[in-house]
């Protein structure tokens, strides 16, 4: 059962955080108990009894205790059915909490305490569980919070613990506790340790613990990012000539973040080393422009790019738009998609291998072992959230260190910046084009349906297009899904706006018909594009003026902030509907969120609040350390100031200290932080 949770080792054990931490120390009898108080009492079950109540349905468990002292108390659990099994008469338990008086039987009374059952056979020492601060922890399977308190207190007493391993240079700067002074305090707290701290993760040993965690991380990338900036690479050259083609190839004006933002990269690409750089901005911020000055520059330098999307309409949309820019300088735009006819394939397979191609767009067929280029020096990888680290690696790998370039419009908060691209520099583009109308967001429940129809109709009849789009994720496409949006599309098409040419597109078209739904988008021929999430990034038809999603509440925050950048961007003001059903608290928090801001940071901050970090970045985000103790929207400071010591570390590299820095991480860090290769 432990195993199941991760925990193999005594050491997994010590790094197993509480969640929580109780005072029992003030352990009491019944009878002297005065309401307001909170207390720990030990006790047996006198009776007890399961109702339901006629409003809401709850069912409600209420026992009597005893102690020795001959007090009674009353305990109350709503939904209580879980307790009912376990609490039979005569059980001894442990209760905390506070002490109230019940005004119909005047009996003292807790309602939803606290319990512990005492006589569950694992007759371990009293005196571990109460009259004292005491940690409370997640259990594992049968592996109850009072066996892990058991197991620790056995491990701490019998077990050694290693020597502190924080380089000597950093703890005389901070003051924190020794390692296993941290462990011990962390997980049985002294007596007199301040409740509050401790609940808050803030006393110096949980401080401690934290710290560690992000100091091994940022360490052991801040090493993986040394080790890729010595490896040699390509030194592109600026002539005069790459500064012609770039002026040739602008279509407007680049904002003053997109000019800052391309002066980082090519300063980053002149160098001889690997660039490994994010170009972040909010949908819409004009990231792809830069990325193909970028090209211009390699291409100049007698070198291949590749453009990495991770769908082929992306794909698809990125080709027409580079081979738009690009071919009137005289370059070759090529396109690879694992869908294209083994001929076609073949065929550029073996133009970019010969080196004719200048440009390769596509999709993962791009990185399939099959493929080579006769020298690529540039690897611009869009929305990179949708790739793990691997596959940048093996994009690196077709080429002799290519720059590699990741393109994201998932605008991370930078605590969570810090550390998941800790491997990356980063530049933001932190201004959007010119003549932009903020989008009209608004929140709709389904019944009012209707309304945003004719809305949408009325916006269609002023010569705009629209978007309905389903919550379908693409990767998890399934046939009832795939009817519900054809059912949808039918509806619209027939019923709905049967004078407008409604198109429908998902995920399992063919890429044919996809392609061919998309031009006839892009063109206006049809008006309204009944969609699933397959359109979520990239695609670009500035006359969209309406997106309406429905069953908005089924989608992520961060996902509908990139799904409406579709619309807004054109002169005209644009528009997003949210259609949902009835909303819970949290869910309704969020719908708020996105009728009330339209800045990317700020609503990837609350989706991450709302969420949690790791829901956030969902299962395809390969790289989320392994964190336990610390907690990266609490423990902002601790980070930087980990940061900082680890960055200082590794560059005033004392020798023997950054020596066993490097050995302590491979042993200890390296599998938990999924980190590839620190040394
Ligand atoms: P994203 O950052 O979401 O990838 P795009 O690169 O697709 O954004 O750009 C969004 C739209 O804005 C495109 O139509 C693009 O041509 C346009 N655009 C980008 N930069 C500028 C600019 N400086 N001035 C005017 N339009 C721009
Ligand atoms: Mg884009």
């Amino acid at each position: 059962m432990l195993a199941a949770k991760g925990l193999d080792t005594v050491a997994d054990l010590l790094y197993y955080a509480p969640f929580r931490y109780e005072d029992r120390s003030n352990v009491k009898a019944i009878a002297q108990l005065a309401p307001g108080e909170k207390a720990a009492v030990v006790a047996y079950v006198a009776s007890a009894k399961l109702s339901r109540l006629r409003r809401g349905g709850i069912n409600l468990f209420e026992v009597i205790f005893k102690d020795e002292g001959s007090g009674t108390l009353l305990a109350r659990w709503f939904h209580g059915e879980r307790y009912a099994e376990t609490l039979l008469p005569d059980t001894r338990v442990a209760l905390f909490g506070k002490i109230e008086l019940d005004k119909t039987s005047g009996h003292r009374l807790m309602v939803q305490p606290e319990v512990e059952i005492l006589s569950g056979g694992d007759d371990a020492d009293e005196t571990l569980h109460s009259g004292r601060i005491v940690a409370v922890y997640e259990a594992a399977g049968k592996v109850s919070t009072r066996i892990f308190r058991t197991l620790l207190d056995r491990i701490l007493k019998e077990v050694n613990l290693p020597a502190d391993p924080l380089p000597e240079s950093v703890r005389q700067r901070i003051t924190l506790p020794t390692l296993a002074d941290a462990i011990k305090e962390t997980h049985c707290p002294s007596a007199g340790t301040d409740l509050r701290l401790l609940n808050e993760f803030r006393t110096p040993a949980q401080t401690r613990l934290i710290f560690d965690e992000f100091f091994w991380l940022e360490c052991g990338l801040a090493l993986k990012k040394n080790k890729a900036r010595l490896a040699s690479g390509i030194s592109f050259e600026v002539t005069a000539r790459v500064r012609e083609q770039i002026k040739q190839m602008l279509p407007f004006k680049p904002t003053g973040a997109q000019r800052r933002v391309i002066q980082e990269i090519v300063d980053d690409m002149k160098r001889p080393h690997p660039m490994n750089r994010l170009l972040q901005g909010d949908v819409g911020s004009g990231k792809t422009i830069v990325a193909a000055q970028a090209a211009v520059l390699a291409i100049e330098n007698g070198m291949q790019v590749a453009v990495l999307a991770p769908t082929e309409i992306l794909a698809a949309q990125h080709f027409s738009y580079f081979k738009r820019l690009l071919e009137k300088l005289g370059y070759v735009v090529g396109f690879l998609v694992g869908s294209a006819g083994p001929r076609e394939k073949q065929q550029m397979k073996n133009l970019m291998a010969a080196g004719y191609v200048h440009v390769v767009v596509g999709t993962h067929a791009i990185i399939q072992e099959d493929v080579s280029f006769a020298k690529l020096g540039l690897a611009i990888v869009d929305e990179q959230h949708r790739f793990g680290v691997s596959q940048r690696l093996d994009l690196m790998k077709k080429g002799n260190q290519p720059d590699v370039l990741v393109m994201s419009a998932t605008p991370i908060p930078r605590t969570l910046a810090l550390t998941v691209y800790g491997d990356l520099d980063v530049s933001v583009i932190d201004e959007m084009p010119p003549g932009r109308k903020p989008i009209i967001t608004r929140h709709v429940k389904e019944a009012a349906v209707e309304k945003v129809y004719s809305f949408v109709a009325q916006e269609i009849g002023a010569g705009r297009q629209a978007y309905v789009v389903y919550p379908i994720v693409e990767e998890t496409e399934t046939s009832a899904d795939i009817k519900a949006a054809e059912k949808m599309f039918l509806h619209l098409s027939e019923k709905v706006f049967p004078k407008a040419r409604v198109g429908l597109l998902h995920g399992r078209l063919s890429a044919g018909v996809k392609e061919t739904i998309m031009r006839e988008f892009q063109t206006g021929e049809i008006n309204i594009l009944v969609a699933t999430t397959v359109i979520e990034v990239g695609v670009d038809v500035p006359n969209a003026s309406v997106m309406v999603i429905e069953q908005a509440e089924r989608f992520g925050l961060a996902q509908i902030h990139q799904l409406r950048g579709r619309v807004g961007r054109g002169a005209q003001q644009s528009y997003c509907v949210l259609v949902t059903s009835k909303l819970g608290d949290v869910a309704r928090e969020r719908i708020r969120t996105l009728v009330e801001s339209n800045d990317g940071f700020y609503i990837a901050e609350m989706d991450m609040r709302l969420r949690g970090p790791g829901e956030f970045f969902g299962t395809r985000q390969s790289g989320v350390p392994g964190l336990r103790f610390a907690n990266l929207l609490r423990d902002t400071e601790i980070l930087e100031q980990a940061r900082a010591e680890s960055q200082r570390l590794i560059e005033e590299k004392p020798r023997d200290e950054l020596r066993a820095a490097v050995a302590y991480i491979q042993e200890n860090w390296q599998r938990r932080y999924g980190l590839v290769q620190v040394g």
